[in-house]
């Protein structure tokens, strides 16, 4: 069943369908794109096409309606009830945290107010925040995780002077969890922002459940566009985000092809999508694990039974004892497996290991894990 399912969805993408001799495995930099949303982009260009709220004549009034409507989607689709949030649509995750670290948190920072920050995460959840830092006197401190890349088992010193905490709801190297519940726990009255990037599209996201403050994503990693993605925020714990300078024209093709993504991925399941894509990522890790000389990383508690919160999603990271990751990445390419190869825009605080990163979505199939598997074993 499930099956029939993967594979009615996999014809949906062209460029998946279209190069059935290519394994696309590296989805976590961004997705492949399924029909619908294609054809929403090209309708709305095709036929309904101006500028939004400029307008006194129907196409822009239509185009302006469509923009507060995928605003109102993504709301839904982040499962927020509240009437006190905002949508803020950007080009991707890194220049959102960008506005949400300088329209936002910097005019509140005194000096020696702090920050927490996850120092091994992707390299846009922690340069905006040395920005902010670096402009009002605040100092950023590192939000601890263990080898297994989990908040759960580490102390988190909250202080009264703590601004901010920046979260990654999925890292995007090891796949896991970052335990969201814990971090608000410690901190209730701490403004959240989350780093949506590798969650948004991937797994059912819900604010009310999270009780964070700022979710942050970027669109072309969820099926949509590139030059999509948002800020969504609730002012609950603090100043509304009323980015200077919000103006100009709208991504109105882009926005479109969001809200677009977001019907699709509602169609499709998500629930159902995460599953999938998380048993991908363990048919991988365990072939792997039979490899003495392949070395998985960052996943030492997420297999455990007892692993308390931790899920893994569809990333899975590794490297060869002896074979450089770059080379690798260049000999699977040659068989036409699509992997990103070498380091991971970590923070320059964060390690920095070379190693080959292989992500899913729901259009990849266990074939595929299969077939990687062999030309992993085929090296040997
Ligand atoms: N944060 C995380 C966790 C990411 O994986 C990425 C993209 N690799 C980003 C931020 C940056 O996203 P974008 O390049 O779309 O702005």
């Amino acid at each position: 069943e499930s099956r029939a399912w993967h594979e009615a969805l996999r014809a949906q993408f062209p460029m998946i369908a279209g190069n059935p001799d290519v394994a696309y495995l590296d989805s976590a930099a961004t997705s492949q794109k399924p029909q619908a949303v294609l054809d929403a982009v090209m309708d709305y260009l095709t036929t309904g096409n101006a500028n939004a709220a400029r307008g006194t004549y129907p196409w822009a009034n239509r185009t302006t309606a469509r923009i507060a409507a995928a605003s109102s989607r993504l709301r839904q689709f982040l499962a927020d009830s509240s009437d006190v949030s905002g949508v803020h649509f950007v080009s991707g995750t890194t220049e959102g945290l960008r506005v949400v670290a300088r329209d936002w948190l910097a005019p509140q920072l005194r000096p020696g107010d702090e920050i927490l920050v996850p120092f091994a995460d992707h390299s846009a959840n922690l340069l905006p925040w040395e920005e902010a830092a670096a402009l009002t006197g605040a100092r950023v401190l590192p939000l601890p995780y263990d080898t297994a890349h989990d908040y759960a088992h580490r102390e988190i010193t909250v202080s009264p002077r703590t601004r901010l905490i920046a979260a990654t709801h999925v890292h995007h190297v090891y796949g896991n969890d970052m335990n969201v519940h814990r971090l608000r726990a410690l901190a209730p009255d701490v403004p959240i922002c989350l780093d949506a990037a590798q969650s948004f599209g991937h797994l059912p996201l819900s604010v009310t459940d999270l009780d964070v403050d700022f979710v942050v994503f970027s669109g072309h990693k969820a099926m949509a566009l590139p030059g999509t993605g948002a800020i969504w925020s609730r002012n609950r714990r603090g100043p509304a985000l009323t980015p200077a300078g919000w103006a100009g024209s709208p991504n109105t093709s882009g926005i479109i092809s969001l809200a677009a993504a977001m019907d699709w991925l509602d169609e499709a399941g998500l629930p159902r999508i995460a599953a999938w894509n998380r048993a991908l990522g363990v048919r991988l890790t365990e072939g792997l694990s039979a490899m003495p000389e392949y070395e998985v990383l960052g996943c030492q508690r997420s297999l455990r039974a007892d692993s308390p919160v931790q899920q893994r999603h569809g990333i899975v990271t590794f490297r060869h004892r002896e074979i450089n990751s770059n080379d690798l990445g260049f000999i699977l390419a040659a068989d036409g497996l699509l992997v990103r190869a070498d380091e991971h825009c970590q923070a320059p605080e964060g390690e920095k290991t070379s190693s080959v990163r292989v992500s899913f979505h729901v259009y990849n199939s266990p074939e595929e894990v299969d077939r990687l598997l062999d030309c992993l074993r085929r090296l040997r």
